[in-house]
């Protein structure tokens, strides 16, 4: 089957599905089997390229997983997020778009950081986005990054090995990390698990594929914010940043945990979208 009729194919049936990015996903799914860039694969398409049946059955199978609503990244076991690509799969979190925008907020605490060797830590790390946009991004900054889970832990050895070997990675319970730095923090950064428990976000791929432990934590979603911010009181010297993701209800209820707990100039920041979706602070 020539590939465009092939993309048409799968389009439509992305969009039967139900998936909103119907053919950038089909677009994205083709490509990665036929191991090229989005850019290659619209040459192809204009040259008439042929592909194999080998290809085309791997292709129909794949696609068959994905109007099932399995993630695309699972899929193709990569995710983009800034200048990356992670390696993902079942058990991690697929790192967002709108996380790219937080990380940004840490990135430019640090820089701003006048030291040779500034101190980062990422907290509740999963796939490594934020930690190993840290550490390339702002590469004289000495980075840490602690994740709990076994399932999700192997996926960020694989992303810490391949882009930034020099950051430490621990594995362990964020409330009780990193004693060994206390005080000594110039930044420290957080997108941790913020739904509320009894909520079921909207999108399967979300729902019945993105880890659990990741996603929930506590009756209004807050439970680790809590603990984050007075744990951040402990780690992050005078003068240090805290960053953390929530969802965008969320942006007062954080606020006012901060600041009750002696942050100062709290602030609110929003995404693309225009939705609440951080909370900066300084110590
Ligand atoms: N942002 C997640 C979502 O879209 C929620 C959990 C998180 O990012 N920490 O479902």
């Amino acid at each position: 089957m020539p590939l465009k009729q092939l993309l048409t194919q799968l389009t439509a049936q992305f969009e039967a599905a139900g998936i909103e990015s119907a053919q950038a996903d089909a677009e994205l799914l083709v490509a990665d089997v036929l191991n090229c860039g989005r850019g290659e694969l619209a040459v192809k398409i204009i040259t008439g390229e042929p592909i194999s049946e080998q290809q085309q059955t791997t292709i129909e199978e794949l696609a068959a997983k994905r109007a099932e609503r399995v993630p695309l990244q699972h899929l193709t076991g990569k995710a983009y997020f800034r200048n990356l690509e992670l390696s993902v799969g079942p058990g991690v979190f697929v790192p967002r778009p709108e996380t790219e925008q937080v990380a940004q907020l840490a990135i430019d605490a640090l820089k701003s950081v006048a030291l040779a060797e500034p101190i980062a830590i990422d907290l509740a790390t999963g796939s490594g986005a934020i930690a190993l946009s840290l550490a390339t991004e702002v590469s004289y900054a000495k980075v840490y990054a602690v994740e709990l889970s076994d399932d999700a832990i192997g996926y960020t050895r694989k992303n810490f090995e391949r882009w930034a070997p020099d950051a430490e990675l621990r594995q362990g319970d964020l409330s009780v990390a990193f004693d060994d730095l206390a005080g000594q923090v110039d930044v420290l950064i957080s997108n941790p698990p913020y739904i509320p428990e009894d909520m079921v976000p909207i999108y399967p791929e979300v729902h019945l594929h993105d880890p659990k432990l990741a996603l929930y934590s506590g009756k209004d979603g807050l439970d680790l914010i809590r603990v984050i911010s007075k744990r951040g009181l402990m780690l992050v010297k005078p003068g240090g940043t805290l960053v953390i993701e929530h969802a965008d209800p969320q942006s007062q209820a954080v606020r006012e945990i901060l600041e009750a707990d002696g942050w100062r100039q709290v602030r609110a920041h929003r995404d693309f979208n225009l939705r609440d979706r951080a909370v900066s602070a300084i110590r």
